[in-house]
């Protein structure tokens, strides 16, 4: 069997791993495949992919997952509770400690093994992105053999997290609900990447990351070791990243194509006293990324 190299997207909800997910997957050598730990339910649901279509009328899809058999071992809903179960938050600790029943974890990376294997094949690309985001995947992923897996943890000032989540698209949440989710998936986040080897993981932080683009996109091309020229070229010039067939990912979704934008509204957003009341209750994570006041 293969080694299927995957890029893996983790981090808080409104981090901005759609944005990064999309810019990478312009590179000719990297397929953006959106959040994977979605396709059961979007499988079940009849809910379309990026392009518009149903994932069974969209042309990759299709080739990629249902003429695959990509659910040849049960049924669909079935895989749906067995792959939410090992991917949701309660496991991470399970399987950093090797005490999630062994016979499960292997049926799951067999059958995330085979999905990657598909996309690579059908995409022609020898990198896929996945930007679940959930820390759980990212921790279930890596115990296979048969994925070289590169995590980027994408963390963003929680300030611009609240902001995300005041616009009501998708799920919106107030800013103290926001705040205890940001808290803790951050903590486990922190946790997770400084447990990992460091050749398995780097950190981006989603503000350095839209003032310097050309410096982190570097950083991560060191990290992949791969080339991301024209992907700094592509923002140079101001031009369109196409978002192609991805799962999931908010309102970008309808776009069919974005462009790199330095937003950092949130800045001007917040009177001062609520911008610094956000950031003394987020103080230590905020300490930790280097975010300022
Ligand atoms: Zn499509």
């Amino acid at each position: 069997m293969q080694v299927n190299k995957v890029i893996y997207l983790m981090g808080a909800g409104r981090s901005g791993t759609t944005a990064l997910a999309t810019f990478l997957g312009n590179s000719q050598y990297i397929f953006n495949a959106g959040e994977l730990h979605q396709l059961n339910e979007h499988l079940i649901a009849g809910k379309n992919c990026s392009c518009g279509k149903s994932l069974s009328e969209c042309e990759f899809w299709l080739a990629a997952v249902i003429k695959n058999n990509y659910s040849n071992d049960g049924d669909i809903s079935d895989i749906e509770s067995r792959d939410c179960d090992i991917e949701r938050h309660g496991s991470i600790f399970k399987h950093i400690f090797n005490r999630y029943p062994r016979q499960e974890l292997e049926n799951y990376l067999r059958r995330q093994e085979s999905l990657f294997t598909a996309l690579t094949k059908v995409s022609g690309k020898p990198y896929i992105v996945d930007s679940s985001k959930y820390i759980g995947r990212a921790v279930a992923l890596r115990k296979s053999s048969h994925i070289n897996l590169k995590i980027i943890y994408v963390v963003r000032d929680v300030r611009g997290v609240i902001l995300s989540f005041g616009k009501n698209v998708q799920t919106s949440r107030s800013p103290l609900s926001a705040i205890f989710y940001y808290t803790v998936i951050n903590m486990v986040g922190e946790l997770v990447y400084r447990m990992l080897p460091k050749q398995m993981v780097m950190k981006v932080c989603y503000e350095h990351f839209i003032e310097q683009p050309h410096a982190v996109l570097d950083e991560i091309s060191n990290f992949l070791a791969l080339d991301l020229t024209e992907v700094k070229e592509r923002i140079s010039t101001n031009s369109d990243f196409a978002v192609g067939h991805i799962i999931g990912g908010n309102r970008l979704k309808n776009d069919g194509a974005i462009k790199f934008r330095q937003d950092l509204e949130w800045r001007k957003k917040f009177t001062k006293l609520k911008s610094v009341t956000y950031y003394l209750l987020t103080l230590p994570l905020m300490l930790i990324n280097k975010f300022k006041l």
